[in-house]
């Protein structure tokens, strides 16, 4: 199977601006920025959205949200901040690689669009 744009990233064969990195996750700025701090964390395992997440990936997956804590903290985001993980075409997912979206900087309006 292809890879998916994510894991070329995780191999360095595509650029990013890395912010967090260890064995299981990688956070990196967003291309697209949609609020004035718009990171993307993901795990180096390629499970492709939440739906498909199995039990096994339980622990993975709370890695990936305890770091992705850890980064928004990191990136001083004091005043909150917001966690998106889109799923499938209506959710909004275009890589199809689980990733979550840390969104901060300015105030987060709901509903989402
Ligand atoms: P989603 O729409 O939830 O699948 O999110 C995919 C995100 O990846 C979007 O916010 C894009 O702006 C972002 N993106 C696409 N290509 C790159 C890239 N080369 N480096 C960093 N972010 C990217």
């Amino acid at each position: 199977m292809s890879k998916t744009l994510f894991e070329k990233i995780i191999t360095r064969e595509i650029p990013a601006a890395i912010v967090y990195e260890d064995d299981l996750v990688l956070a990196i700025r967003d291309i697209n920025p949609q609020a004035p701090v718009h990171v993307l964390i993901f795990p180096k395992q390629a499970v492709p959205r939440v739906g498909e997440a199995k039990t096994a990936d339980q622990p993975l997956l709370g890695h990936l949200l305890l770091k992705a804590a850890e980064v928004a903290k990191k990136l001083d985001l004091k005043n909150g901040y917001r966690l998106v993980i889109n799923n499938g075409a209506d959710g909004g997912e275009t890589v199809p690689h689980l990733h979550c979206h840390i969104l901060g900087g300015r105030y987060m309006a709901w509903p989402p669009g």
